[in-house]
Parts: C-alpha cells; structure tokens; sequence
C-alpha cells in the first residue's frame, strides 16, 4: 500500500515534527489516501505504483522506498494477519534532528575519516522500525541471607567489638510491564539494547499510515524463541530490587535467592531508529539514533595515518608514568 495526496498526488508520509501526515509537495496536512496493494502477490518484488519500475524486496522488509523515484512503500501482507503489529512508537525524531544529533556526537572527535558526515554521505540515512515483542511478567522473589552489623569501642584498657546477626527476609512480587526483545535476526541485540531505553508510556496503537516515509522489517524470530531473554532480563531486574533493599550490613551472607518469573501476555510492537552507515576503506560503520530519544550510538572509524602519531604519543607518556612510580617506591 501506499499512501497518496488527495489535493496534489504526491507521497504522503508521516512528519515527526508536525506529528502528522504531511504531504511534502503541497504541504497540506492529514490529505492521505491509503492505496493498498492490487497486484498479484510475489514474495520477493514489487511494481512501483507512481512509477513502474520493479522493487526488489528483502525477506522480511515491510516498508520500503522505490530506488527509482523515492515513493515509500508499505508491503501489506507483512503487517497483516500474523504479522499485524500491536503496538508502535511513532518517530519522533525526524531526519534533520537525527542529522544535527550525528553532528553534534562525532564533529569534535578526532580522527574521523573525510566525508564522513558530509551532506552526500549523511542524506542516504534512512528511519527504520525494528520489530519487537513486548512481555508481560509476574515475578515471586524469595531471598534468604544472614546479615552482619559491627558496632566497635574502646574504654581506657580495651577496644571491644561487638557482632550483631540479622536474618533477612524478603518475599516480593513484581509485575514487570513491557519488557521489549527485539525481533530481528539483522539487528544486532547488543545494540538494540544499548539504543533502550524508550519511553515505553508512549506506546500507540499501530497504525499503518506511520510507516509511511520509514523503512521497516517484520518479526523473524518467534515470540518462544525470544521468551529465554525476556525472562533474562526479569531475573536480573528482579535481582536487582532485591539487592536494592538489602544495605547497611557489613557483610551479607546469601542462604537463598529464588526468583520465578511467569509470562503473562505478549504484544508485537515497532520501534524507530534512524541507521546510517558510513563505508570507509571497504569496512561498514553503522551508527544509529534511538527515534523517539535522540540518543546516539556508534563508533567512528580510525582514519590510520593520524592514529599511528596518537599511538607514539601516549606510549611515551605511559614510559615516564611508569618511571616516576618506580622513584616513589625507592624514596619509601
Ligand atoms: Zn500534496
Ligand atoms: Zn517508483
């Protein structure tokens, strides 16, 4: 599907800024048609409806845009039937906030490549949503432990140390709401992790008119197969509450710690996140930008004439550090 003007014919898509559905040649507002698909189905390509040409299709791409004439496109029956998601964060950043945040992380680091956040490079960026499963949880926490509290004081002839001992209890339960796993194979789950967190209270319910501008992917991996880092997660959350209650003591002894979560419910919901890839030297660099927060991630490749000039530097100052060290130990 896609989504057309009614006043000019142009793409519709959807405008963070505007929070609204903008059509960029008229800029007249919520002006949508949605357009669904009349084609007969193949997996793998498209015809673009504006104009003609063949798009080529990934095994899990849900939106697209026609490399040809740039009309974003919706793949209907990945967001349908099994595949229709339940809940979404809308964009939030949009692509010239996402490039001002790029600027603003890498200009000042050194030795970033030429052209690395040149307009040229830096327009190719493109929104994305990635599928996630968002789960329910139920935690019963138990917790065991002997805990030691030292109170020290001394008269004129003895110093005396008393010992108190505390058997700690805690039982507790926990709902834990929306618990998000992502759902792709492509995306890297250290990374997806690192992006969190989302300000999950600003969940909506899908809808697919805000794909429209975005690319986006479908789940690849079942909600069972994620189920082990979701309940992950929730034993290490729940861990740490427990911890968080447990102070004051000089020394804690852990007799026991049982923590048993319970899935509840599961939803499927997609989050934005604006990629960039920048190639230098025949490598990918990828950087990303958390859509609805702005927060930055990425490493920036190490152009290597200047680095070699950085690595003599600080070996020299690690020589001196090391000397010094040694003259302080020879003075005691
Ligand atoms: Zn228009
Ligand atoms: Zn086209």
């Amino acid at each position: 599907m896609l989504f057309r003007c009614k006043n000019c014919g142009g793409n519709i898509v959807y405008n963070p800024d505007k929070k609204a559905m903008c059509c960029p040649h008229c800029d007249s507002l919520d002006s949508e048609e949605k357009i669904e698909d009349s084609q007969a189905i193949v997996p793998s390509s498209r015809i673009c409806a504006s104009c003609g040409a063949p798009i080529e299709l990934k095994e899990h791409t849900s939106a697209t845009k026609c490399p040809s004439c740039g009309t974003y496109m919706v793949v209907d029956e990945r967001v349908q039937g099994q595949f229709t998601p339940h809940l979404i964060i809308p964009f939030k950043i949009s692509k010239d906030k996402a490039k001002e945040l790029l600027h603003k992380e890498f200009d000042k680091r050194p030795f970033t490549p030429m052209g690395f956040l040149s307009n040229a490079s830096i327009d190719k960026m493109e929104g994305t949503y990635v599928p996630f499963f968002m789960y329910d949880y139920k935690s019963d926490m138990n917790y065991r432990a002997v805990g030691t509290k030292v109170r020290t004081w001394s008269d004129s002839r003895y110093e005396y140390t008393e010992t108190s001992y505390y058997d700690i209890i805690r039982e507790m339960n926990a709902n834990f709401n929306k618990v998000p796993v992502d759902a792709s194979i492509e995306m890297d789950d250290k990374l997806m992790d690192l992006l969190e967190p989302y300000n999950y209270h600003e969940l909506e319910e899908h809808q697919d008119k805000y794909l429209s501008g975005f690319m986006a992917e479908k789940y690849n991996m079942g909600e069972k197969s994620l189920t082990p880092r979701a309940e992950a997660k929730v034993k290490r959350d729940s861990h740490a509450m427990i911890s968080e209650t447990v102070s004051g003591y000089a020394t804690v002894t852990q007799a026991q710690e049982s923590i048993v979560p319970t899935k509840l419910a599961v939803d499927y919901a997609l989050l934005p996140v604006w990629e960039y890839v920048f190639n230098y030297l025949g490598k990918d660099y990828k950087f990303q930008v958390n859509g609805q927060t702005g927060k930055v991630l990425g490493e920036t490749p190490v152009s290597k004439p200047r680095v070699v000039g950085y690595g003599v530097t600080v070996f020299g100052m690690i020589t001196i550090l090391g000397f010094l060290i040694r003259m302080a130990m020879l003075v005691l």
